[in-house]
């Protein structure tokens, strides 16, 4: 029985491509993509989820050199007239500027005297340097909270601690509201030990998320849990977390 398991029928290995689409989006484990590509389009990679996958997904950030992914790095496009946008999806045309998801790197990459983003861009660039560090992690946070929504209306996403401490082995992880009471926190990780938890927004941007009351606990289902961890990641990384 074992001993036939390791190799399933090719049925089973090759789902349709637009099942792979959720998978092949998350991006954020590591793992190498086949050096066996069918195809050589460019975008090829683009999916619904809003993470785009290049056919090279290394990339490095502009200020510390540091290498990173598209679902690790802040993305930023200048524009035919030269102005430099924060481009959350990885999805605008032409040739991109990546940064860390710190604030940190964000902050020097917005400096007007740092040069990276000319340097970068090997073009003449213009941007609000104040505007672009508000926009970015409130950008970032919209993303959050967009997957949460979306999460909501597939009908996956569990609200309010006792619902997601009754089916936690169905999670992927439990998320906790910024603003989440000290004592509640400590009550859901008691009655959960072993969960993954992750930072969320304050309860009233997760209850406007999900199109309910201001909600504290919110249990992650294993699709999309990548994606939506990756997004939480790159908005805590800004600071945007940091908001009482
Ligand atoms: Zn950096």
């Amino acid at each position: 029985m074992s001993s036939s398991s390791s190799v399933p029928p090719a049925a089973l290995r090759s789902p349709p491509a637009t099942e792979r689409g959720a998978d092949a989006s998350m991006g954020v484990k590591g793992a190498k993509p086949s050096t066996k590509r069918r195809g050589k389009k460019k975008g090829k990679g683009r999916k619904a989820l809003g993470l785009t996958i290049d056919d090279d997904p290394a990339r490095m950030c502009i200020v510390c050199r540091a290498a990173g992914t598209p679902s690790t790095l802040l993305r930023f496009a200048r524009s035919p007239d030269g102005a430099v946008g924060f481009d959350v999806n990885n999805r605008l045309p032409g040739r991109g500027a990546w940064v860390c998801a710190t604030a940190v790197c964000l902050h020097k990459a917005t400096e007007p005297k740092h040069g990276g983003f000319a340097r970068a861009f090997d073009a003449a660039v213009t941007f609000d340097a104040a505007a672009l560090r508000a926009e970015v992690p409130q950008m970032l946070l919209s993303q959050v909270t967009d997957r949460l929504g979306l999460m909501r209306r597939q009908g996956s996403l569990l609200l309010g601690r006792d619902e997601v401490i009754r089916r936690l082995v169905e999670l992927a992880a439990v998320g906790l509201a910024t603003d989440l009471s000290d004592n509640s926190r400590h009550e859901v990780r008691e009655r959960a030990p072993g969960a993954v938890f992750l930072v969320l927004p304050t309860m009233a941007e997760v209850g406007a998320a999900v199109g309910e009351r201001p909600v504290g606990v919110v249990g992650i289902p294993r699709r999309g849990a990548e994606a939506l961890q990756a997004a939480i990641a790159r908005w805590v990384g800004v600071g945007g977390a940091a908001a009482p």
